[in-house]
């Protein structure tokens, strides 16, 4: 179908109450489980590749295949960048063909996040490229990897510093910190919807949701209510490849063959993607 940036299928998002999946993808095998799984719903999807994750695979390799898999898809698809390091590396995406890009400058003071995400959505929008911003610290280890912060507590976002971002930067859509972690918890998180109701009141863009793993539906529910339009989405299809990997290795235990042993790994990444999607009520929506 074609390859799209965020702004048309978050506004509808948020405007009928439901979420759009950004799945992050660590090769093509989950990228190709993902688009399987979203076409068969017939969802909008994103296609996220997390920075952390360039450390075993490299952008302009892969983004070719990427934006070719997106285009041939039955579905929208937007490629977008999660959590880049810098504006560099977000030019670098957008000439590889991404169609969005958050580059994770929350860790700064509010006025320097917001004179670096300007500068980046000034040369996004040029180009029709979406751009996500980010307020507060959501805590956790993204995509596996070690935390950023020291204490890795997590910041909230606070309602004030939230509008004023969304009016100076011009960002499409911005992630916030309303108590939802990086990585796999044990017990549900503890989410602060009373901050989210204000904040979604407060600004005008889809609000996005780090650390979408492991919520009940009750809780996703409540999000999409309250104008959260993108869940990131990434440990838990994680561990659904992983556990596939030990069913088959346990089951023969004795393989050499790399192939026999992988082969679960893009059925329960798509089993997942296609539940997850239907709980979000994104299926059939374009
Ligand atoms: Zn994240």
């Amino acid at each position: 179908m074609a390859l799209v940036n965020l702004d048309e299928m978050l506004q509808r998002a948020r405007q009928e109450k439901y979420a759009i999946g950004a799945f992050d993808l660590i090769n093509m095998e989950f990228a190709e489980a993902i688009v399987a799984g979203a076409s068969r719903v017939g969802s909008p999807l994103i296609l996220s590749t997390a920075a952390v994750h360039f450390d075993y695979v490299d952008m302009e390799s892969l983004a070719p295949s990427l934006v070719k898999l997106a285009e041939n898809a039955p579905i929208p698809v937007a490629l977008h960048l999660d959590h880049g390091t810098d504006l560099e590396m977000a030019v670098q995406a957008i000439r590889c063909g991404f169609t969005s890009v958050q580059v994770d400058t929350a860790h700064l003071p509010l006025e320097e996040n917001i004179a670096v995400t300007k500068e980046i959505v000034k040369i996004a929008h040029a180009v029709n490229v979406s751009v996500e911003g980010e307020l507060g610290y959501v805590s956790g280890h993204e995509g596996d990897h070690g935390s950023r912060m020291e204490s890795d507590e997590p910041i909230y976002t606070e309602v004030e510093d939230a509008q004023k971002f969304v009016e100076e930067t011009g960002v499409d859509c911005l992630a916030v910190s309303v108590g939802t972690v990086h990585c796999l918890l044990k017990g549900e998180p503890r989410i602060d919807f009373e901050r989210l109701r204000a904040i979604n009141k407060s600004v005008p863009v889809p609000l996005v949701i780090h650390g979408g793993s492991g919520l009940t539906e009750d809780t996703y529910q409540q999000l999409m209510e309250n104008g959260m339009a993108k869940i990131n989405y990434y440990a838990d299809l994680s561990k659904a490849a992983v556990e596939s990997i030990k069913q088959s290795l346990s089951q023969n235990p004795n393989t050499t063959s790399i192939t026999e042993v992988l082969s679960g790994v893009r059925p329960a990444v798509q089993d997942v993607v296609e539940a997850k999607i239907k709980v979000w009520g994104s299926d059939f929506k374009y």
